[in-house]
């Protein structure tokens, strides 16, 4: 049995998952997760399709107290309301513009399109060695952090390095130190929380991305203190995916509690296994 958060989930509200809320609460059960938060994608200007990775956040959240009084009704497990924006700088106030008036348990912001292109498709990378491509994102998500402000958790920093061409496939404290500072300086001192994305981890071409615990490790020195992590799941069957490792991670780099947040507050908890 676990007893995680799982800061990070997608329902059959975002159009690339395959699970709906119903099975991702009855799967968090299934695995004695102490909570989940379902934050379906918001991308207000995907590039193939402005219209794919947008919800109604009302319909949403009455899916997921419905589900949760069906399936919890005890109240075991935390049922939490989120979103994922995508932020982008051309769609900030448009994205501040669609969560104003609804209320939510935690926010996080990604990067996931960048410059007009998606990472995934391969062409960003085209005419861009890896310092170029990594650092131009970790820029951006400095700046979208700072420009946005209105969220909890940084998701997936190192995203971008998933789906890469190069030799270098993971995201190195000591190939952008000043990135990553002014980036992880900002959470840290904004009382925002770093996510440690297990899917990222999960991802295997030729190459099973490693996270970089320096990155945790100066987070921690930065003052930060807050890290969620989310398995960012497609899929019913990964929720609270790889948890125990990387909560032992976070141990080791400083991190003896995990966080969560409700009502947009965080709450720090001890986890354990048995
Ligand atoms: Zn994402
Ligand atoms: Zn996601």
């Amino acid at each position: 049995m676990r007893f995680f958060v799982d800061t990070h989930t997608h329902s059959q509200f975002s159009p690339d998952s395959k699970a709906t809320v119903e099975d991702l609460l009855l799967q968090a059960k299934k695995c004695g997760a102490a909570g989940v938060c379902i934050t379906d994608h918001l991308d207000l200007d995907a590039p193939r399709d402005p219209g794919l990775f947008v919800f109604d956040i009302k319909t949403q959240q009455e899916e997921i107290k419905d589900k949760n009084l069906q399936i919890f009704p005890d109240g075991s497990c935390k049922v939490l309301k989120g979103i994922e924006i995508g932020l982008t700088p051309e769609n900030l106030a448009h994205s501040k513009d669609y969560v104003a008036g609804h209320s939510f348990d935690q926010i996080i912001a990604s990067i996931h399109f960048v410059d007009g292109k998606d990472p995934y498709y391969g062409t960003y990378y085209q005419d861009k060695d890896f310092r170029l491509a990594y650092g131009r994102v970790l820029e951006l998500a400095f700046r979208m952090a700072k420009e946005f402000r209105d969220f909890d958790i940084m998701g997936h920093f190192d995203f971008v390095a998933r789906y890469a061409p190069y030799q270098v496939r993971d995201i190195r404290y000591k190939d952008f130190p000043d990135e990553l500072d002014s980036l992880l300086k900002f959470l840290a001192q904004e009382g925002k929380a770093l996510e440690i994305n297990t899917k990222t981890y999960d991802w295997q071409r030729d190459h099973l991305q490693v996270l970089d615990k320096d990155v945790l490790r100066r987070f921690k020195e930065l003052g930060g203190e807050f890290v969620t992590l989310g398995s960012d799941s497609h899929s019913a069957d990964r929720i609270c995916d790889k948890f125990e490792i990387f909560a032992e991670i976070c141990r080791e780099c400083g991190f003896a509690r995990l966080t969560y947040f409700e009502n947009r507050k965080p709450v720090l908890y001890q986890w354990k296994t048995r």
